[in-house]
């Protein structure tokens, strides 16, 4: 047991618990007065708090603490950017291909990892700490995999090492995530590759190896392009989703998204870099050589400009959207709305690794909703701003100035602005983007989910501020596509040992006692029980499939015309089969098959009141089906 004991700070007089107790009790004044010390100078209290927490760990037989340190590792020097091939993974075969094809355009080597599968996963368990959540075991395992089939082909241990690097997303947490780099090196090391380099992205300065000299240069051109294939991997993935259930040739849209791609990629790949030394007139040339800062400010607006609205660029959308418009749909086809939510990797991921998921919801006569990957950086975003403005009163330059101090009140209110502002530049400049990613290809990709609206509607179950994997996102996502009836169910894929995805699911208990009508179902993913999951979710499916076709006779009776008519009328106008003929959204309505119906029906309407105006008295009326 101890007591405080008084002692002297310049002057001053104050308490420390740092002597033991006296055997018989005495008081506390006279105990006091016994225990003063003088005390002058810092480093005096900064010797004698050492001394006593030294005695203090002897007596409780603790060793002095050790602490971690990152391990030094080689650095990925630009010297080696000729030799050395980039490994990267985790995302859709269309992100991947993009994204290979800028880090080619740049100067790399870049090869993408396998989708990883349940030998992954288990090479993952096998080399990995125990305890991990399932993207983990996964990703871990898959990169040991690779790099031990590399083996397989002849390389020697030495040649991976030098010759090959791993770039990921690094993170501080606080779920795993923020221990990724450290499983990825721990499960190498136990595979016997041990020196292999794990590249980490780092939004503050760029892209950097662990350590010694940057190999992977965040330049314009990279960022430019990278901005661009994440885009474009979204879009492309949503209309996969959107037009391969109605296709009427089995496999066409598959065959076509791949040239596609494909196609953009080669763009990507080749395209010229803009340097404003050789676009500039022959006058002004030797100016632009001679001064680095206009030249760079002209380098960075001629590549923004090159990359958003260069003709090369627009003309390979223009190219890949008259690809995709060729394939035929039937959007009669009435098919489920589910839309997938959960955890970043399981949501995306086209494997064992969500137990095929979206394949066997296509199987099971469903349309799938898939996420875009710009939903999560927007999230980000707009947690970053809320985070700043929560955090201002403690951040502020000046705490507590006087109402007469207008100079710091006004500091205090500029700080935050500034702030604001440039995240609300990101902001706009993201969305923007985005949505004109979507229009240049044909215009019936899902807009991003307004984010405020999110943490509204999800902040009653799941505070914003609660971070961690999807944070909020889960459940707000949740209510937000229900109460604006978009889907027919949602299904949220999750991995096992999830912990933020356990507490979303816990709360989502809640948020289905409140909204009565909503089909959600929460599927944990692993290496194994893939029969056990697919069968939950054909139980879930079928009542959205119920909910599905009964909103559709609904709205075909609310028309007045059959089936038959409407499709009659369907295949003598041409444009109605084609993938980016565009039908405008009806609020209330989930389905597909639905909206589309009804729309049809307008048309039709809309050409029996023209013909009944513009026909010659005394000849029949034409039939809306005959055009
Ligand atoms: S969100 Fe969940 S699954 Fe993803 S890294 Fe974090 S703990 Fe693992």
């Amino acid at each position: 047991m101890f007591v405080p004991v008084c002692f002297k700070v310049r002057g001053q007089t104050r308490l420390t618990p740092n002597l033991p107790a006296p055997k018989i009790a005495q008081p506390l004044e006279e105990l006091m007065a016994s225990h003063l010390l003088q005390i002058d100078t810092d480093s005096e209290i900064k010797k004698r708090l050492e001394a006593e927490r030294i005695r203090l760990r002897q007596i409780a037989g603790l060793e002095p603490p050790k602490h971690f340190h990152r391990p030094v590792e080689r650095a990925f020097t630009a010297e080696e950017r000729s030799r050395v091939t980039i490994l990267f993974g985790g995302f859709t075969w269309k992100h991947e291909d993009l994204i290979r094809a800028v880090f080619q355009s740049c100067g790399y080597r870049c090869e993408k990892l396998p989708v990883p599968n349940v030998a992954a996963f288990q090479t993952g368990k096998e080399f990995g700490n125990n305890g991990q959540c399932n993207p983990t075991y996964f990703t871990v395992g898959n990169l040991v995999q690779y790099l031990q089939f590399l083996e397989k082909e002849g390389l020697t241990r030495e040649q991976i090492l030098n010759n090959y690097v791993f770039f990921t997303a690094g993170s501080c947490g606080p779920c795993r995530f923020g221990m990724y780099e450290a499983e990825y090196r721990f499960a190498l090391k136990n595979a016997g590759f041990d020196g292999f380099r794990v590249l980490l992205f780092k939004d503050s300065d760029g892209i950097k190896a662990a350590s010694g000299e940057p190999g992977l240069k965040f330049t314009v051109d990279f960022g430019f392009g990278m901005l661009n294939a994440m885009h474009l991997g979204d879009v492309f993935n949503d209309l996969i989703y959107q037009i391969r259930p109605f296709e009427t040739r089995k496999g066409e849209t598959d065959r076509v998204f791949r040239e596609a791609v494909d196609g953009l990629c080669e763009d990507l790949r080749n395209r010229k870099s803009f340097e404003i030394e050789e676009r500039a007139p022959e006058w002004a040339k030797a100016k632009f050589k001679s001064n680095k800062v206009l030249r760079n400010a002209f380098n960075v607006f001629g590549k923004w400009h090159e990359h958003m609205w260069g003709k090369d660029y627009l003309n390979a959308l223009r190219t890949a959207r008259e690809r995709v418009d060729s394939i035929e749909v039937d959007r009669t086809r009435v098919k489920p709305v589910v839309k997938i939510t959960g955890e970043f990797w399981a949501q995306i991921t086209e494997g064992d690794g969500n137990f095929h998921m979206f394949e066997f919801l296509e199987r099971e006569g469903a349309q799938v909703m898939v996420e875009p990957i710009a939903t999560w950086v927007a999230y980000l975003m707009y947690q970053a701003k809320a985070h700043a403005i929560a955090k201002w009163p403690v951040n502020r330059p000046h705490r507590a100035p006087k109402w007469y101090e207008a100079q710091k009140h006004f500091a205090n209110y500029i700080g935050l602005r500034k702030k604001l502002w440039a995240i609300g530049a990101g902001q706009r400049m993201w969305n923007f983007f985005y949505h004109r990613t979507i229009d240049q290809l044909g215009g019936i990709t899902h807009h991003l989910v307004p984010q405020t609206e999110l943490a509204e509607l999800a902040h009653p179950f799941y505070n914003q501020f609660a971070r961690g994997g999807e944070g909020h996102l889960e459940v707000g996502k949740n209510v937000y596509y229900t109460i604006h009836k978009l889907c027919h169910m949602v299904l949220a894929l999750k991995p096992f040992g999830c912990m933020p995805s356990s507490q979303s699911d816990g709360v989502q208990s809640a948020v289905i006692n409140k909204f009565k009508d909503m089909i959600f179902l929460p599927i944990e993913t692993s290496g194994e029980g893939e029969v056990n999951a697919h069968s939950r979710v054909q139980m879930a499916l079928g009542e959205a499939k119920v909910k599905a076709k009964a909103e559709f006779e609904q709205c075909l009776r609310s028309t007045g015309k059959s089936l038959a008519e409407i499709q009659d009328y369907i295949a003598e106008h041409p444009e109605l089969r084609r993938p980016f003929y565009r039908v405008p959204h009806r609020e209330g309505v989930a389905g597909t098959a639905a909206q589309f119906v009804l729309h049809v029906s307008d048309r039709m309407d809309r050409q029996t009141k023209f013909w009944k105006r513009t026909r010659v008295p005394g000849t029949a009326v034409a039939t809306a089906s005959g055009g």
